[in-house]
């Protein structure tokens, strides 16, 4: 059979990304270098994952010494770290309580059963689809690609999950529509990061949570990009002025380490019941040391402090650049989750930047998306405005 011969180049790992021709090898900071010694500026952070940069020194310090201690143990004992992330997560949101897994996949599924298990015990039989909304992106798990109101996601995967209905993004128009009789939730990103750095409308936001609190919709935010820091504030909610029934976290919770969560408000949370849900590894004392770590250390060294001035450093510079160089349309986002709209294809800035040692990403086609860690400088952004000025000089 032809598909069992082997080629020369093949690779053992299965083909789901189009890699960048780039082997990394070591991280320390804001940078990382590729196996022949070369540094490069990293303004991805593992897509928005390692937060206060590589190998961060308060996180390394917890995680070697919780290595000498306890790895894993089952979610049918306490895990005394668990609930003091919980706590940590709790006291400095208003949730109430958390549920941990292992990504931002998972945390979206965990929200999407609590949804639709609350209306159950509502007695909100009818209730069983969530929206969500345009542009969005959810995860790549059979039921969170179907979340993920995205056809490019969906092609291939037909049938998907039924349960989801799609609605424009800030359009006010299609609030009316929010509740049809069957809506148990909607759940949406404030600032979409994959779908093109789009900012959630913030009177629309307080409409769509109106209807929500008036019908007993859950308002559940997709954090999972956009939380631990990420846009200035802990949690992105903070800055529309809602109070969201769920959130779900991920990217930035554990610096790197693989983990997920889902915050609920006590009324939800209590959907969840022994037997509802699980997960095996979700929790664990590694994760756990990563997320505590990492949140605590946030908070005690004002980190966020750092995000708003170099937010607002970065973007006076991105302005500047902007007037001198027309091929930069709109500079979009939120504290250091900026998206830049280019003229032409963001993947030509990605290649050109890349050979000037400064990584970025993209969101959609014309997306540039900067995600430097939350810890960046002003020299590094001198350094990555450097470099682009250089790219954009020899288009
Ligand atoms: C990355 C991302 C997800 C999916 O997270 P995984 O850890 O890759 O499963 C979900 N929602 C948003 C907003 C994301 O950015």
């Amino acid at each position: 059979m032809s598909n069992t011969i082997k080629t020369e180049q093949a690779s053992a790992v299965m083909n789901t990304y189009g890699r960048f021709p780039l082997e990394i090898v070591k991280g320390k900071g804001s940078y990382v270098w590729n196996d022949e010694g070369n540094r490069f500026l990293d303004y991805t952070s593992g897509i928005a994952t390692c937060n206060l940069g590589h190998v961060p020194e308060p996180v390394q310090a917890a995680l070697k010494e919780q290595l000498d201690t306890l790895w894993h143990v089952s979610n049918l004992y306490h895990i005394p770290i668990q609930e003091k992330l919980a706590k940590l997560l709790t006291e400095n949101s208003s949730l109430d309580a958390a549920f941990f897994c292992n990504s931002g996949a998972e945390a979206n599924e965990a929200a999407i059963k609590i949804a639709k298990k609350y209306a159950k015990d509502q007695g909100n039989e009818a209730r069983t689809e969530i929206v969500t909304f345009k542009q969005s992106f959810h995860g790549r798990t059979g039921t969170t690609l179907a979340a993920t109101a995205q056809e490019k996601i969906h092609q291939g995967f037909t049938p998907i999950t039924p349960g989801f209905r799609y609605l424009p993004y800030n359009d006010f128009d299609v609030l009316q529509e929010i509740d049809n009789g069957k809506t148990t939730a909607v759940l949406l990103e404030l600032v979409q990061g994959e779908g093109g750095v789009n900012i959630a409308d913030k009177a629309w936001l307080k409409e769509l949570e109106k209807i929500c609190k008036e019908k007993d919709i859950l308002l559940m935010i997709d954090e999972v990009q956009t939380g631990i820091g990420r846009t200035g504030t802990l949690f992105a909610y903070e800055q529309f002025g809602i109070e969201p029934d769920v959130i779900t976290l991920a990217k930035g919770l554990g610096s790197g380490f693989p983990i997920g969560s889902m915050l609920a408000k006590d009324g939800v949370a209590a959907s969840f019941t022994p037997g509802t849900h699980g997960s095996t590894f979700g929790g664990n004392p590694l994760a756990m040391t990563a997320g505590y770590s990492t949140v605590q250390y946030i908070l005690d060294a004002d980190i966020l402090d750092n995000v708003n001035k170099i937010s607002q450093y970065f973007q006076e510079k991105l302005t500047e650049l902007k007037s001198s160089y027309p091929a930069i349309i709109e500079i979009k986002g939120k504290g250091l989750l900026l998206g830049l709209e280019m003229e032409e294809g963001a993947i030509e800035y990605i290649t050109a930047l890349r050979e000037e040692n400064v990584l970025v990403l993209s969101a959609g086609e014309k997306v540039l998306r900067l995600l430097p860690p939350l810890t960046t400088t002003e020299e590094e952004i001198d350094e990555f405005i450097d470099a682009f000025k250089q790219v954009l000089n020899e288009k």
